[in-house]
């Protein structure tokens, strides 16, 4: 048994004890944390969708109807027709035959990796992927190989010396530094070795492409050319749950393999419905997109001109790389002084020495939210001589 105690004490004393905070209101650019108001530049609801009327309506209506458990998993009773419609819209969505609907992100990609890899196999990812997919390498008991971030020579050279290799794996877009896979480099390594080549998309769903396709849409690479489609529902489309979409026959497979699929309760037909109201709305509103981009471009027009240092990002995630962990705490806190809610992130979740302030903006930040964010930067910077 674990000495809670001593352990818990380490953390604290090494800066490193997350303490949560207590939300109390609706997700949106303005909440109530701790008691608190913020403005909050930290939630991957992008699109400004969760807090939608049209999808607490969808959510609603459903729940009145179809009641809210799902009583079962998809392969008992669980598997309502509102799933059944879903998977088929996000199939559309995304330009594949067919797609499963998974409770989380993080069961997708431990389920399809697990069923896309076994004990003697060989699983190459790149190094900065989301921690889903190095654990589920874990639980399909395969050898993990990493290579050098969105390096494609680096994952030839991997995928050449290895003949077991039975499935390489990338995020979409990455999660703290909010850069895009060389995808079109890596499908061509895949399809040119045999392996077939799992995306990740949880940040572009939604938010890449002219529909909101992610980046698959955006870098024009259909099914063949990434045979597995990984997208949550949580993030720009604001509700909860994830998909993995590709050719029916992966699905069917999927479907029968993967344990995380098979062996828990399907999600409350209702969460379905609304993320299909969602996903209309994602689709129709390509404004929420554009706004975005606006938003991303100013951010980072004015952060350079303030002095910070940027990432080569073009997603809304806008790390501002800071260094020492301190420092970056330090401008974190100064923020919250002016209730702007902007977390730093610190070794060992990034590399040493590259502690920063994680921004994520929303189609819901209003220019005036802007305009509080840059200013209070622009003091917090000469307050704490960060940079
Ligand atoms: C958020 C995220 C996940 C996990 O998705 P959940 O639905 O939150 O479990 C998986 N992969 C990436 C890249 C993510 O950012």
């Amino acid at each position: 048994m674990p000495d809670y105690t001593a352990e818990l004490e380490t953390l604290r004393q090494q800066g490193l004890l997350r303490e949560r905070r207590v939300l109390d209101s609706a997700q949106g650019p303005e909440i109530v944390v701790d008691g608190r108001r913020m403005l909050a530049f930290c939630s991957n609801d992008y699109l400004g969708l969760a807090s939608h009327p049209g999808v607490i309506e969808a959510l609603t209506d459903a729940a009145r109807e179809q009641g809210v458990g799902s009583g079962s998993s998809h392969m008992v009773s669980g598997h309502h027709r509102l799933h059944q419609e879903l998977e088929e819209a996000l199939a559309e969505h995304t330009g594949r035959e067919a797609a499963a609907l998974f409770s989380t992100g993080y069961m997708a990609n431990l389920g399809v990796t697990a069923a896309m890899a076994g004990r003697h196999d060989v699983i190459l990812q790149d190094r900065l992927n989301h921690a889903s997919l190095l654990d589920g390498a874990r639980l399909a008991g395969a050898r993990l190989k990493r290579y050098t971030h969105a390096d494609t020579g680096a994952a030839a050279r991997l995928l050449e010396a290895e003949s077991r290799c039975t499935l390489v794996a990338t995020d979409g877009v990455f999660s703290m530094d909010g850069d895009l896979a060389p995808l079109d480099g890596l499908s061509a390594l895949c399809r040119e070795q045999g392996v077939p080549l799992m995306v990740d998309d949880a940040h572009g769903i939604g938010v890449l492409g002219s529909k909101g396709g992610g980046i698959a849409e955006v870098r024009g690479l259909d099914q063949s050319a990434v045979p597995i489609l990984v997208g949550t529902l949580g993030k720009a489309l604001g509700v909860g749950g994830a998909f993995v979409a590709g050719s029916q026959e992966f699905v069917d497979y999927l479907v029968q393999k993967a344990r995380t699929y098979i062996y828990t309760t399907a999600m409350p037909p209702a969460m379905a419905a609304a993320t299909r109201r969602s996903l209309e709305l994602c689709r129709e509103e390509g404004w929420r997109r554009e706004r975005l981009a606006k938003l991303v471009a100013w951010f980072r027009d004015e952060a350079t001109a303030l002095g910070y240092r940027l990432m080569e990002s073009w997603t809304p995630i806008q790390p501002l790389i800071v260094g020492p962990s301190d420092r970056a705490m330090a401008l974190s806190e100064a923020l919250a002084r002016r209730d702007i809610l902007v977390p730093a992130i610190r070794p060992p979740t990034v590399p040493q020495g590259e502690a920063r302030l994680r921004l994520t903006f929303s189609a819901s930040h209003t220019d005036e939210h802007m305009e509080r964010l840059l200013e209070a930067l622009r003091a917090a910077r000469s307050e704490t001589g960060a940079a």
